[in-house]
């Protein structure tokens, strides 16, 4: 009896596809679940550009995106949104605080006008 060879990495589709091994505790998890049954380790990692679905985490096997780096990306696009939104309302709000301000400004040069004249006489 030939030793069956080591589990390929890539299954063909059509094939149905075998238990998931838990890399924690060793169970076999059927592949509908996402977390072992035992342990609660995730046993399958989802893209979070394409969703799909692999045993492994790291680099996503169909779209090569890297987990870690999309994560941090992510995060950084939040944190350049949050920064442009903030500025976009602190600029607003300086707008609002110029035409606030304007009358004051305009009485202030009225009086210094009119003191001007005063003086003048
Ligand atoms: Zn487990
Ligand atoms: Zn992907």
């Amino acid at each position: 009896m030939r030793r069956r060879r080591q589990r390929a990495v890539t299954y063909n589709r059509h094939m149905p596809l075998p238990p998931i091994t838990c890399s924690k505790c060793g169970l076999e998890n059927p592949v509908t679940v996402r977390f072992c049954k035992r342990c609660h380790m995730p046993t399958r990692y989802e893209c979070p550009s394409c969703h799909h679905l692999q045993a492994q985490g790291g680099t996503c096997e169909k779209c090569a995106t890297n987990f870690t780096k999309y994560a941090a990306m992510l995060m950084v696009q939040l944190a350049s949104t949050e920064k442009q939104s903030r500025e976009a309302s602190s600029s607003r709000q300086s707008l609002l605080t110029q035409i606030l301000l304007l009358p004051i400004t305009g009485v202030v040069w009225l009086f210094k006008y009119l003191m001007a004249l005063r003086n003048g006489d």
